[in-house]
């Protein structure tokens, strides 16, 4: 199938072939034309599928085709769990619209809100913006949401995950009630079916990987690994393997910062991206890792949400994540659009739950591979990783882990939702 067959304008079809892309991936393929028949979407896509010009094309055009209004209101609204989700779905709004008289601006927390006033008193016809801002921008009756005729709700797993249901009720509240609605999720709990249910109309679904499992296009590996000589392990796959861009994972901002010590000691250029490190830096870490100046990112998960890195060869987990779900978006990260990709797993056995998980979740027994020299210890405990060591237990009572990866309890059986929920969120971007 071509893109000239899903029905787009000449404009978008000229910055498409700019964009160099040849052929609609599948979840455009599905999404494009019921979005353009200004349907609501409910879509299971994770990060690197091509989902962001599967809806933002499609929205392109029906707001090119609609009445322009001379003081421009915000029309489209994008909703994002993270600053680096937003930033890039603009730079991709941006790219796609150069042919269009369409005007679009991101808005998100951590900044000084002055500069996106301003861009938004000027008017824009499209908004991205994480849910935080948008409310801090309401509030202040410094936005108008009442004009606003599509809704995306892009991650919205993501987005419960971090504590953004009551922002997203309240934003719904002040959207016109007519409206369409998309959804993106790469996962799909009962609560983000439930969230579903409450703001799409006689949704059309449509899939790009069957839920929740693993692109077929990536190879995964585990390597059982003594715990104590994982960093020692991972300099040597880098060093000897030669590989030049890595995103590594791993469970904590501690854990992060750690191996990202040692792997500069080792002569490895690496930098480390996760919830307490300032815009700047994490602006700058993006930045080096995809000009090559950075051999190696790393990253705790929702740092590493919505990064744009395109072909990325390898994907590490240093630590495997105590959410299954997050392996999926992990290793989303290498193979995109069609490319091959390598994800690898340094397994310790106290990592044993975790890796049952997984491997329930993706419906596959990953393969194992001893590297000679750093097996771990065949009588090693297989205890879980206990809580206040940085990391966090399953089915324990409610205590603020010290991960960068919020409680997702309220979506799997691991137990009640912890009740800080909500306000330590904004530390975990
Ligand atoms: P996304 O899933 O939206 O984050 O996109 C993943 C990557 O695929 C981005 O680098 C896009 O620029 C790229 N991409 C999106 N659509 C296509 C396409 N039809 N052909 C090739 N690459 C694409």
């Amino acid at each position: 199938m071509s893109f000239n067959s899903l029905g787009l304008s000449d404009a978008l079809l000229k910055a498409i072939s700019k964009k160099g892309y040849t052929n609609p991936s599948p979840i455009q393929q599905k999404a494009i034309p019921p979005i353009l028949e200004g349907k609501d979407v409910l879509a299971s896509a994770q990060t690197g599928t091509g989902k962001t010009a599967g809806f933002t094309l499609p929205i392109l055009q029906l707001l090119s085709q609609g009445k322009h209004l001379s003081h421009r209101p915000i029309r489209a609204l994008i909703l994002t769990p993270t600053r680096e989700l937003a930033a890039q779905i603009l730079a991709n709004i941006k790219e796609y619209s150069e042919f269009l008289d369409l005007r679009s601006t991101v808005i998100f927390g951590g900044v000084n809100q002055n500069p996106q006033v301003s861009q938004l008193r000027q008017g824009v016809d499209i908004l991205v913006a994480t849910p935080g801002r948008l409310i801090d921008l309401q509030n202040q009756g410094l936005i108008s949401l009442s004009k606003v005729e599509i809704l995306v709700l892009d991650e919205a797993d993501r987005m419960l995950d971090m504590g953004f249901l009551r922002d997203i009720e309240r934003v719904m509240k002040v959207l016109p009630p007519k409206r369409q609605n998309l959804l993106f999720s790469a996962t799909f709990s009962k609560d983000i079916k439930k969230l579903a249910m409450g703001i799409l109309h006689k949704p059309v679904q449509v899939e790009a990987t069957p839920e929740n499992t693993t692109v077929d296009a990536i190879i995964q590996k585990i390597y059982p690994v003594a715990k104590e000589k994982k960093t020692e392990l991972i300099i040597k796959l880098i060093t000897e393997g030669n590989w030049k861009q890595i995103l590594v994972f791993t469970r904590t901002k501690q854990g992060a910062n750690k191996l990202t010590e040692s792997m500069i000691s080792s002569g490895i250029k690496a930098a480390a991206i996760h919830g307490n490190k300032g815009q700047g830096a994490r602006t700058k870490a993006l930045a080096g890792f995809k000009n090559g100046s950075l051999t190696a990112l790393v990253a705790t998960d929702i740092a590493a949400r919505g990064l744009d890195i395109p072909l990325l060869p390898h994907v590490i987990n240093f630590e495997l994540p105590n959410i299954p779900e997050d392996y999926v978006h992990r290793i989303g990260r290498t193979g995109r659009a069609g490319a091959s990709g390598e994800a690898i797993s340094l397994f310790s056995p106290d990592e044993t739950t975790f890796l049952r998980d997984i491997e329930k979740l993706v419906g596959l027994k990953l393969p194992k591979e001893n590297i000679k020299g750093f097996e771990p210890d065949p009588n090693a405990s297989t205890e879980p990783i206990k809580q206040g060591q940085g990391r966090q237990q399953r089915n324990s009572t409610p205590k603020k882990p010290k991960t960068d990866t919020p409680n997702r309890s309220a979506n799997n059986s691991f137990g009640p939702r912890r009740p800080s929920q909500n306000n330590d969120r904004r530390s975990n971007r």
